[in-house]
């Protein structure tokens, strides 16, 4: 007998498991993922997932048996339902696409092994490129470049290629023209399409807030899509409204909108409700059609192509001993406002606010304030780690851990990015409109009144000066830390010091 089974981020239309099976088969479909357990999630987060699946089950139109194991307090294993399959018959082969994250390939391996069990493995076609693509490009390159992975997969992909055979517009990449700081703001964003959550919905947020009492997060501002359909008005609306300005105002920070000009498509290409190729596709003939610029094309295609797929090529190239990599040997723990906003820092409390409404801030936020503070404050890559895979609506591992250890806190030395993503507070002025209303005063380093990325950014530099000395893009940086005076220096770490005891 087949036995197919399915995970609440396997969702994709054209699902190779349940084709792979026949009319005497069995389909599992398997809610409790162990995660939902091991650490503390956003309840949308949990709610979105489970009610995905079951609209999912409800649209499925298969004559083969369906086991449905739904969240509870006490689920049932993997292994245990498949040894009751088993019982009943002789010979199982075990149907699964390629789960996303290491952990839960390692229990289906090891229960099909304990089983003895045949499990095939299906490829996901929630990814543009094959794992074995990723490592066809990695082979025999001394550094992996997201740049240069993106290209490969623009040629191979054909997209925004002209007749030619060369980039749309002449280049791989218009960043320079994507980094407009918010006040250069005209045109106020269009709010993305939200949804009205029907009683499917409803019961799913309900139950889970049962299951798992002290999930984090606000329940009440869930208003996600949870069909493919859903995906799709929610993917058409960002073409038409957004996708215009997405480009420039892509690094921009607005601490009363944390949408902006972004697409919020990230959860349903994460579980299978919206092809990446499908959102890649809309954009290019919006550019094709002369509706949207090219510089917001190109950045919105490189985020999918590029980043998304180089993420993923990342996570499994280097994992199981990626996640335990903690470059600067960090200790310090999680303070405690990244779970309830109560901090004076403006942009903090912006970024942690928007992630307790709506399980979602946007990239620039993660990275430059949430993941530039805790690289700054030295807090410990497991600790940043477990919070941004429970707080956000489109985390999984696969995506999370490279983009939080590597991208945000250079925790893996340097395989995503070339240097660390450090910035003092005049980069959040520039991009945001935070400083204002903030306790602290963005133009001192110094004092009671000084912004704390200030002073920490300085600290930050000269702890790691040693590391920094030998990385020839940190040279501007260490140059301008060279020119500051012994005793500022003594200064800085102590204020540090002090600030950093007094959140703990
Ligand atoms: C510390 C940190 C943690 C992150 N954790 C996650 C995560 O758990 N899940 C996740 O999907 N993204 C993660 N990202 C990447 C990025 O922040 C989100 O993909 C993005 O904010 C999702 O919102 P959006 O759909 O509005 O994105 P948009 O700005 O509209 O971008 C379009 C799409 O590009 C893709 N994308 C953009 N940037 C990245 C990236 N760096 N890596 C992978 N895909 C990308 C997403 O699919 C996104 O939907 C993280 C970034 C940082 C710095
Ligand atoms: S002053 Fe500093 S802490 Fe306050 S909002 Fe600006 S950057 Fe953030």
């Amino acid at each position: 007998m087949n036995v197919g089974i399915i995970f609440p981020d396997q969702l994709s239309n054209n699902n190779p498991v349940i084709s792979s099976l026949s009319a005497e088969d069995c389909l599992i479909i398997y809610e409790p993922l162990p995660t939902f357990y091991e650490i503390s999630h956003h309840i949308q987060k949990i709610g979105f997932m489970i009610s995905a699946t079951r609209h999912y089950v409800d649209s499925l139109n298969i004559p083969c048996k369906i086991i449905h194991e739904k969240i509870s307090k006490k689920p049932q294993t993997i292994e245990a339902i498949l040894q009751s399959l088993i019982s009943n018959s002789t010979k199982i082969h075990l149907h699964a696409i390629e789960p996303s994250d290491y952990r839960l390939k390692s229990e289906l391996t090891l229960v099909s092994i304990k089983l003895g069990i045949e499990i095939i493995i299906h490829s996901d076609p929630k990814f543009i490129a094959s794992l074995s693509e990723f490592k066809l490009w990695a082979k025999d390159k001394k550094s992996l470049v997201q740049e240069f992975y993106y290209r490969w997969l623009r040629k191979k992909t054909n997209v925004l290629i002209n007749k030619e055979g060369n980039p749309e517009g002449n280049a791989w990449n218009f960043d320079k023209d994507n980094r407009q700081g918010i006040s250069k703001l005209k045109d106020a964003p269009i709010k993305p399409l939200r949804f009205k959550s029907n009683n499917i919905t409803i019961d799913c947020l309900y139950q889970c807030s049962e299951i798992f009492p002290n999930a984090f997060g606000k329940i009440d501002g869930f208003n996600w899509g949870v069909t493919h359909m859903d995906a799709l008005a929610a993917l058409d609306h960002f073409i038409e409204f957004n996708l215009g300005n997405y480009g420039a105002f892509q690094d921009a920070i607005d601490q009363d909108n944390p949408f902006l000009f972004h697409s919020l498509l990230s959860p349903y290409i994460n579980i299978g409700l919206l092809d990446p190729m499908a959102a890649i596709k809309a954009a290019e003939q919006a550019y094709l059609s002369n509706k949207a610029p090219l510089n917001s094309v190109e950045g919105f295609v490189r985020q999918i192509l590029g980043w998304r797929e180089y993420i993923r090529g990342i996570y499994w190239k280097f994992m199981p001993e990626y996640k335990n990599l903690n470059f600067f040997e960090t200790k310090s723990k999680l303070p405690s406002f990244y779970w309830n906003a109560n901090t004076k820092m403006q942009c903090m409390a912006a970024a942690i606010t928007s992630t307790i409404e709506y399980s979602y801030s946007h990239h620039i936020q993660r990275l430059m304030v949430t993941g530039n503070f805790a690289l700054l404050a030295g807090i410990n890559p497991k600790e940043v780690h477990e919070w941004y895979l429970g707080v956000y609506i489109d985390a999984f591992e696969w995506v999370e851990l490279p983009n939080t250890l590597g991208m945000s806190l250079y925790a893996d030395g340097g395989i995503v990015g070339s240097k660390p993503y450090c910035a003092s507070g005049q980069y959040i002025k520039r991009m945001s409109n935070s400083c204002k209303d903030c306790h602290y005063n963005v133009n001192e380093t110094i004092g009671k009144n000084a912004c704390p990325f200030n002073f920490l950014y300085w600290d930050f530099l000269a702890r790691n000066k040693k590391t920094f000395d030998r990385n020839p893009r940190m040279k501007l940086v260490i140059n301008n830390l060279e020119k500051k005076s012994e005793s500022f220096l003594a200064t800085i770490q102590q204020q540090s010091k002090i600030f950093l005891t007094e959140i703990k």
